[in-house]
């Protein structure tokens, strides 16, 4: 593994290039904080591994995984790549931690368990939590607050997508396009509203459905922490279900959903057998956002002069739409589709937002830093509402505005298109 990363590092230059775009950097200055100090670390890893394993891990947890270096590197350097593997070769010298291995090995890979469980949260979390912001639908908690500090959080849904619908399979109507619809974890049971209106979106367009039941986390939660066992055991807990059904398209409405089966789940595949790696090469082509599915497939497109209406709409492009899927117009054009709205482009638009799934669990104050600037940009734009495609982003933008209690809701594109369908 330690020479597989060596065969990875080779390409990069010190140039530092990436230091400019680094937003974890633009708070700390600190060189061990950017790719090319992080590299530098990595060089050395097997040494500093046995002196330091947790200054190790530290150092290499101090990412977002945004993707905003290797999009600006001038060489090419497979920087996603070096990071996840780098995590996965710490943590399979350490160990995982008690409390980890609970959540990443006995609850995400046992999708009835991890269902229940949150299901059941979702019937008591009243007890727990106190509602903040309606607009935004925020809650904080007092008592958790050792755990979770003081984010404003959305919610678990009342009712989680797969306790409503169960599974699908619907045969493609008058697009003549059937889709199997992912809806990611935070789509399945927090914003659930999400994927009602995917759901909405594909019936108006007579796009058959298949959303099999008991599907699993894509895995990137785990491959973050280093966890490749629990990684392993998600990515064919969801190809087995995948290969039930009959498809043209895999489509979720969430960017780092979409991102890791279409890019992660082929870079990490080398070990697996013949047939799981077809299987995952078959579903990287046909893996694509909801928002450029509906674009691009479907060509729902405005018209030059489509009427603008009066509540001004800003987008965040989400790191791994822009940096990882190459998606921006897609998400702009569905919001333009709905006359009710008016797009106004805030500054940064594609500065990352600092959520960084893990990332804004073990540095949160950090993360909040970075969220502040996105915060600031979306209040200047003058919007009524913040948009994105991804769920990840809307959880902290809402934390970031409910916080400073900023009266500016925030959807996913997909819910504004939605609802001009009627
Ligand atoms: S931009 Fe690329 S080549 Fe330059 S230091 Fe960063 S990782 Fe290395
Ligand atoms: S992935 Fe993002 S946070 Fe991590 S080093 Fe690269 S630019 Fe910085």
């Amino acid at each position: 593994m330690l020479q597989e990363l060596d065969d990875h590092m080779v390409a990069c230059m010190k140039c530092g290039m990436c230091q400019a775009v680094c937003p974890v950097f633009a708070e700390t200055m600190k060189e061990a904080d950017v790719t090319r100090g992080k590299i530098a670390l990595l060089e050395n890893l097997a040494k500093e591994m046995v002196s330091d394993p947790e200054g190790v891990q530290e150092k290499l947890n101090k990412c977002l995984l945004c993707g905003s270096c290797g999009a600006n590197c001038p060489s090419g350097v497979k920087i996603m790549d070096i990071f996840l593997r780098a995590r996965c070769i710490v943590n399979s010298y350490m160990g995982l931690s008690p409390v980890k291995k609970a959540i990443l090995r006995g609850m995400l890979t046992n999708p009835k368990l991890f269902n229940a469980l949150l299901d059941m949260g979702s019937v008591f979390q009243g007890l727990f939590t106190t509602k903040v912001n309606d607009l935004l639908g925020s809650s904080c908690s007092k008592i958790l607050s050792p755990i979770i500090g003081d984010r404003h959080f959305v919610g678990l849904a009342s009712k989680s997508l797969h306790s409503r619908i169960k599974s699908l399979d619907t045969p493609a109507g008058k697009s003549g396009v059937k889709v199997a619809f992912f809806p990611g974890c935070l789509g399945d049971k927090m914003f659930t509203s999400v994927a009602d209106a995917c759901l909405k979106v594909f019936s108006h367009h007579g796009v058959g459905v298949y959303m099999p039941e008991g599907m699993a986390c894509c895995g990137i939660p785990s491959l973050a922490s280093g966890d490749r066992v629990s990684y392993d055991k998600l990515v064919k807990l969801n190809l087995d279900l995948f290969a039930k059904g009959k498809f043209d398209y895999l489509v979720t409405p969430c960017a780092t959903c979409t991102a890791t089966i279409k890019e992660i789940w082929p870079k990490m595949m080398g070990d697996y057998p013949f047939e799981m790696r077809k299987q995952i090469e078959e579903l990287e082509k046909k893996t694509m956002d909801v928002n450029a599915f509906v674009v691009d497939v479907l060509g729902v497109t405005p018209a030059a002069d489509a009427p603008k209406g009066n509540v001004k709409v800003t987008f965040h492009d989400s790191c791994h739409m822009k940096k990882s899927l190459g998606v921006t117009a897609q998400p702009r054009n569905l919001i333009r589709m709905n006359p009710k709205y008016d797009l106004v482009e805030m500054a940064e638009c594609d500065r990352c937002c600092g959520s960084g799934g893990s990332f804004n669990l073990y540095h949160y104050d950090l993360s909040k830093q970075i969220g502040e600037r996105k915060r600031q940009n979306i209040v200047d734009s003058g919007a009524q509402v913040v948009s994105t495609g991804c769920p990840a982003c809307m959880l902290q933008m809402t934390d970031m505005l409910s916080q400073h209690g900023d009266r500016v809701a925030v959807k996913h594109c997909i819910e504004i298109y939605a609802d001009s369908l009627g």
